[in-house]
């Protein structure tokens, strides 16, 4: 069905649908002209948003509806994390081409819902409008956080170790496969797709990492090499990583002998990762509660300035920020 059969009020009425998911902060939500909630008492208050733009960030032949919908709100939930906040809310705007059909719409937004749904946040509002080219999704979110659980980027200290969640250069290995044919033939090139088009924001660690001793914290979105460096810079301090150390899964390892790339530049140039880097002290380290490798010390903080990377072997090498960057 066109969009034009619907019509914007009609397309917003199908929007309304389960956008409620914790009703317990939320006054108004979709239908007025601003979403109305009660803010935590004593908490910090967190706003933050990002936007994709087709061709830039998404490719419509290799993304669903579903997948762009629910890849859009998670990049934004990641920045809550790296704040070590609860997102609550989010208002989703979309410039539409006239070519985008209602079903599209209604499956975009059922990747949101998932979203909204699997992380307690909810839908509360947006902006509808056309777009000549190209489609635009923008989701703000906002969040909540105990003054204490606040995690920036500035508060890393000398003798620190740099750690970070999960797995790196999944995702942008992923979209490597998804644009070669056949990739659904590997059968350990699902993980890494999937880390590149539903990525999961650590909000539940982020949550807890301050309380658990972490002094600075950033997600990881433009690739390690960049989002190290700006710890670096924010803190004022000088770090230093570490390659071996660097958590690289398997699945990588081999998707990029295919690719005849070498797994570590994934991880430190790749991005949308969504993972955490996070400073903290040696002994509050060894206290996380480690389950299944879910945090791996990559570095350390020291006096000084910029990253540097240690091999095995051969001499350290000053790391660049050359993530993705949009107007280089
Ligand atoms: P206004 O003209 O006052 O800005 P709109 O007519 O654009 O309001 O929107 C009406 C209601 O629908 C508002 O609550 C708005 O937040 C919501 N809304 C509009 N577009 C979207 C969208 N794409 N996703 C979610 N909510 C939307
Ligand atoms: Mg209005």
């Amino acid at each position: 069905m066109k969009l034009s059969e619907v019509g914007e009020f009609g397309l917003i009425d199908l929007i309304k649908d389960g956008a409620t998911v914790d009703q317990t902060s939320l006054v108004v939500g979709i239908g007025d002209d601003a979403a109305v909630y009660v803010p935590g008492r004593g908490k910090l208050e967190l706003l933050t948003t990002d936007m994709l733009v087709e061709k830039v960030h998404f490719d419509l032949t290799t993304t669903s509806p579903w997948q762009l919908g629910y890849k859009a709100v998670a990049v934004s939930l990641s920045d809550i994390a790296a704040m070590g906040g609860k997102p609550k809310h989010i208002v989703v705007s979309l410039a539409l081409t006239v070519e985008t059909s209602v079903e599209y719409v209604v499956n975009l937004y059922s990747g949101i819902k998932e979203i909204c749904r699997e992380y307690s946040v909810n839908l509360v509002g947006g902006d509808t409008v056309s777009s000549p080219e190209g489609l635009v999704i923008n989701v703000a979110v906002t969040g909540e956080v105990e003054p204490a659980g606040l995690l920036r980027r500035s508060g890393a200290k000398p003798g620190d170790l740099v750690a970070v969640t999960g797995y790196l250069g999944n995702s942008a290995c992923g979209f490597d496969l998804l644009r070669r044919r056949g990739w659904e033939d590997y059968e350990y090139a699902w993980p890494l797709v999937t880390a590149h088009l539903t990525p999961r924001p650590q909000v539940a660690l982020g949550q807890s990492l301050a309380a658990w001793g972490a002094t600075s914290a950033n997600d990881i979105s433009d690739g390690l090499a960049s989002e190290a460096n700006e710890l670096a810079k924010a803190s004022g301090k000088a770090i230093k990583l570490y390659s071996e150390k660097i958590p690289l899964s398997p699945e990588l390892v081999q998707a990029a002998a295919l690719f005849r790339k070498k797994p570590l530049d994934y991880a430190l140039y790749g991005g949308e990762d969504y993972q955490l880097v996070f400073t903290i002290s040696p002994e509050q380290f060894a206290r996380l509660p480690q389950v299944a490798g879910q945090f791996s010390a990559i570095g350390e903080v020291a006096e000084g300035e910029g990253v540097t990377l240690l091999g095995q072997t051969g001499k350290p090498v000053r790391l660049n920020p050359k993530g993705y960057n949009h107007f280089r």
